[in-house]
């Protein structure tokens, strides 16, 4: 029990982060403004396209709600949220009072079942409650079905929200994650693909949403010499510090992107034909960047055996994330499931993932697999 631990993703320098962090320190710019925000929304947008409008926050979740006040949503309507993710992906809902409205997943991407989603919908406006917003998930970077909830979406008029927290760097027909909704959010914690320490980004295709997203994120000061506020705001914008972090992490984020698949592929590869071993394949033009590498087993016990024995050689796993409709504090709002997200909850495994990890750890994980 003496070997060291295998973290199931830890964050991972690149080299350069220290460089922008001491230019912030020199110039003085320890605030939550200052050419590193801008510099890391810029690589940002670069690598998203010209289409993106990238906003740098202070985490994921607050994107999250600022996208939500964005599509306006207010007390006591309802948004419609994937049940299988992280709990941010709802809680902002709770922030604003409405109420979440979950919907299972679908066997394939592991996310919002298409279907489902029509369906739950059509619910909804049977008992005179439109959705406001749908928040789809990409999961550990496996992209949702893009083309199906756009279809949705664009029929009943309802915006999407991308939680892309998981997935930059994945792609779908080609198309960068982060680019695929109404609103895109991603996330910078110290366990994603790459890291602020602690960070996110709301996206958009419009200029204006950018702007009205950094007025929300530093207090909504009316443009006057004194403080004059119209509107509610928040205390949601980066930090120059932390951005600096983060233009690091972009010059190698595509390493990070080939070491995470390299994991993925070198799991596969050694569990092959393991009875009761089974991993989620990318479908035809779907590019996960493989954030965590998750197997499904055939039964919990089975689960729960290769958990505890990975624990006691001090290597982390995890149980996937367990739906939100099970949660003791969300249980009690509408769902829509169909036994999917309870069956990977019960039968899945995240194994370790970091980028890091050297070629003795995987072994060393693999030997007590
Ligand atoms: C990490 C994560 C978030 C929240 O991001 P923070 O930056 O930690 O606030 C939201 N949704 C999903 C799916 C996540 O994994």
């Amino acid at each position: 029990m003496n070997e060291k631990k295998i973290w199931l993703s830890s964050p991972h320098m690149g080299g350069g982060e220290l460089k922008y962090v001491h230019e912030a320190f020199e110039t003085n710019w320890v605030a939550p403004l200052g050419p590193n925000v801008e510099g890391f929304e810029l690589d940002l947008e670069k690598y998203l396209g010209p289409e993106a409008h990238v906003a740098a926050l202070s985490s994921g979740t607050g994107a999250l709600h600022l996208a939500l006040i964005q599509a306006g949503v207010k007390a006591g309507d309802e948004v419609i949220c994937q049940s299988m993710t992280f709990s941010a992906s709802a809680n902002p809902i709770a922030y604003l009072g409405a109420t979440p409205v979950f919907v299972d997943s679908e066997t394939e991407t592991w996310n919002m079942d298409p279907d489902l989603l029509e369906k739950a919908i059509e619910d909804r406006l049977a008992r005179e409650h439109k959705p406001k917003a749908i928040i789809a998930v990409h999961l550990y970077g496996m992209p949702y079905q893009h083309d199906e909830i756009k279809r949705i979406s664009e029929k009943f008029e309802i915006p999407v929200i991308e939680d892309a927290a998981e997935a930059l760097g994945s792609t779908y027909k080609g198309k960068k994650c982060g680019t695929l909704g109404d609103f895109s959010v991603l996330s910078f914690n110290g366990n994603k693909i790459i890291t602020t320490s602690g960070g996110g980004a709301l996206i958009s295709k419009r200029k204006e949403t950018k702007e009205k997203t950094i007025f929300l994120a530093t207090q909504a000061r009316d443009a006057a010499a004194h403080y004059q506020h119209s509107e509610i705001g928040y205390n949601y914008r980066m930090s120059n510090v932390v951005a600096g972090i983060g233009r690091g992490q972009m010059e190698v984020l595509d390493n990070r992107v080939e070491a995470r698949r390299a994991n993925f592929e070198f799991y596969q590869k050694q569990l092959a034909g393991k009875e009761g071993i089974r991993f989620l394949n990318e479908p035809e033009g779907f590019m996960s960047n493989r954030w965590l590498t998750c197997i499904l087993t055939d039964s919990f016990e089975q689960r729960e055996e290769i958990r505890l024995r990975l624990a006691k050689q001090n290597i982390e796993s995890r149980p996937l994330w367990k739906p939100m409709h099970l949660q003791p504090v969300f249980e009690k709002y509408p769902k829509y499931v169909n036994g999917t997200s309870e069956q990977l909850f019960d039968k899945g495994l995240c194994l370790p993932s970091g980028s890091d990890l050297t070629e003795q750890d995987l072994i060393r994980i693999i030997e007590n697999l």
